[in-house]
């Protein structure tokens, strides 16, 4: 198990994942700001997430979605530490009944305990900060970023990830996730605490590079699928060949998805049905 913990501006950023012979397996990180715990982690890390919980004074806890790598600790926080869990209205009813996921997906993070979680409000006070709450849909349809206007900080949950990623789930809507960052982007955030690339500093400036990447690649997918090249054929020609994530998730995360999702842009197809209801 990987749990790790650094500090920027007060803020701690806590890294946590399997490990498998050492190693860590797609580490996420969660942050505390004067006891306000975003995320928590994977169902895995939720015991040593507790006990720092516990030392460090942690009053409550926001969920940005409800993916098992965010919502993990969030059973045991609540019940153990008897903790308030805040978390998009849309997340709700998944997380009360615990969300089944696939084996592979069980196997990186464990399978959430259910969690009974209160609905966040426009704009959430703690510690006289005000986070003004922003639903930003794509990568999951109850995603949502929390900004600290005054302090131009954007909690960014899964919203960035990574400038140049390359790799999409299947049931994530590219139109939607570049919407969302467009929304953030205007905002101006300073620092982003994003659960994969931790602390980023001058977060407009690196949301304006995903956006414009993102876009660029949008525009030479479509052009060549005009053309007439298959989705595999672009994504075999733009894109190069998949990589170790595709064939451990058995393609649920892919480049070709995101040639499909590209192609798909614009034209109102919808994304396909997930069988775990994950968007
Ligand atoms: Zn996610």
């Amino acid at each position: 198990m990987l749990f790790s913990v650094s500090s920027r501006y007060g803020a701690h950023r806590l890294r946590m994942a399997r490990t498998v012979f050492g190693r860590p397996l797609h580490d996420v990180s969660a942050y505390e700001i004067e006891g306000l715990l975003v995320d928590t982690g994977c169902p895995s890390t939720a015991g040593a997430l507790v006990g720092w919980a516990r030392e460090h004074g942690v009053a409550q806890v926001v969920l940005t979605h409800h993916h098992e790598d965010h919502v993990g600790g969030a059973s045991a926080l609540r019940h153990q530490l008897g903790l308030p869990v805040l978390a998009p209205a849309l997340a709700l009813p998944r997380l009360a009944r615990g969300a089944s996921i696939p084996l592979y997906r069980r196997l990186v993070w464990g399978r959430p305990r259910a969690v009974a979680a209160t609905a966040l409000p426009e704009v959430l006070e703690h510690c006289g900060r005000r986070y003004r709450i922003h639903h930003t849909p794509g990568h999951a349809f109850d995603h949502v970023c929390l900004f600290d206007e005054e302090r131009k900080w954007l909690l960014s949950g899964d919203l960035f990830v990574h400038e140049r990623a390359l790799f999409l789930r299947r049931i994530e809507d590219f139109d939607l996730h570049l919407e969302s960052l467009r929304r953030m982007h205007a905002l101006g955030p300073e620092l982003l605490l994003c659960a994969h690339a931790g602390f980023v500093e001058d977060g407009a400036a690196a949301l304006g590079r995903k956006i414009a990447f993102w876009a660029a690649l949008g525009e030479e997918v479509r052009a060549r699928g005009r053309e007439g090249w298959s989705p595999r054929e672009i994504r075999d020609r733009v894109l190069g060949r998949e990589g170790l994530l595709t064939y451990v998730s058995f393609g649920d995360f892919s480049k070709l998805n995101l040639v499909r999702a590209c192609l798909r842009s614009g034209t109102g197809e919808a994304v396909p049905a997930s069988g775990d209801g994950v968007s």
